[in-house]
């Protein structure tokens, strides 16, 4: 019998299921994937947590309690570090403990450490500890790494090229829902990114520039975010995002601050903010934080205070709860559009 294995369609799935599905499935597995969030799911996730949690992480509960009974096991990796310099925030460190506790050892849990900076343990030995816990020697755990590192990579040039990632994961897992994606227009940027937009012509953006910034899954999940993507491309707006960006210019933007940021994400997010902050590369940057974040207020702080310094493009931050209304949303998306406009028209603009 084929093993099942539930992945959540939540936090990290926005980023690394490439890999995750490629691996599992090259081992034979069936990779069972929750539905798109919506508020059922996040109800569920609210029942299931406590309210200090941030929106993400009870969106995320949610997505488990619809797997408990489709699948074998439940994939919740413990993610600490996946590089040299960073960590992941602490929720992901206690991940699968917090799913065990909520749901009572509803379902057997598959719960990887990835450590290399801690405890020295590459991501490919990580991978191989894996597929031995669902009873996979070790020649076809690498075999199947090698595999989903490939699929990785070519989700990553898809992102590099300017395709956003929910794009790029229909073409890549749904082959069928992706034949009327529009084509992808050139964003001629200096970091030689594509930029994606959906809607051709007219639209109040006019064509305009706008960089998404923020965690992926607040920025990827269309019920968290609010369908905020889909909102911009229907006022005919390019849109940039963190992923985009190649490590080196990351890299140069932490060189400038007196202490790199040490949060894996966060370190993405402060140096893509920074570095479009000074650059002619979009018209405008909206930050996308969590309401019960603690890392995300100290990201929110650094890239306000570079803001107000010198910068030359204007920044908009929201933060979403469980609370936030669509309403509140467009109001201030309109407000910030409007007053890009007026600069495009005074002739400050993204070149
Ligand atoms: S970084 Fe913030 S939004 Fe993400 S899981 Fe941690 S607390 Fe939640």
């Amino acid at each position: 019998m084929t093993l099942k294995i539930g992945i959540p369609r939540a936090l990290y799935y926005h980023k690394f299921y490439p890999i995750w599905h490629t691996f599992f499935t090259e081992l034979g597995a069936e990779v069972v994937l929750s539905q798109l969030s919506d508020k059922n799911i996040l109800k569920q996730g609210s029942d299931a947590t406590v309210d200090e949690f941030c929106l993400p992480i009870k969106v995320f509960f949610g997505h488990v309690n619809t797997l408990l009974k489709r699948c074998d096991l439940l994939f919740i990796p413990r993610l600490i570090s996946t590089e040299d310099e960073t960590y992941y925030c602490p929720k992901f460190f206690g991940l699968p403990d917090m799913v065990r506790v909520a749901f009572n050892d509803a379902a057997p849990i598959l719960e990887p450490t990835f450590n290399v900076k801690g405890e020295g343990i590459t991501v490919e030995e990580t991978f191989v500890d894996l597929g031995r816990s669902i009873l996979k020697g070790k020649r076809e755990s690498i075999a199947a790494y090698k595999k989903a590192v490939e699929k990785q990579s070519g989700f990553q040039s898809m992102v590099n090229d300017g395709m956003i990632p929910t794009e790029a994961y229909k073409i890549l897992f749904h082959p069928s829902a992706s034949n009327k994606l529009p084509p992808s227009p050139p964003f001629n940027s200096p970091l030689g990114k594509g930029g994606y937009s959906g809607v051709k012509g007219g639209g109040k953006g006019g064509g305009m520039k706008i960089a998404l910034i923020g965690h992926p899954y607040n920025i990827y999940d269309s019920f968290v975010s609010m369908n905020i993507i889909k909102k911009l491309m229907e006022r005919n707006i390019r849109l940039m995002t963190k992923e985009m960006f190649s490590d080196d210019i990351i890299k140069e933007e932490m060189k400038k601050l007196r202490r790199p940021v040490y949060w894996a994400s966060g370190r993405e997010i402060v140096g893509a903010a920074n570095h479009l902050l000074y650059s002619t590369e979009v018209d405008g940057i909206i930050f996308i934080g969590a309401f019960q974040c603690g890392p995300d207020s100290l990201l929110k702080t650094l890239i306000e205070k570079e803001a107000q310094r010198n910068s030359r493009t204007p920044l908009l931050t929201l933060s979403f709860d469980e609370h936030s209304g669509e309403a509140g949303l467009i109001t201030r998306l309109e407000a910030f559009l409007d007053m890009l406009a007026i600069r495009k028209r005074r002739g400050i603009a993204a070149s």
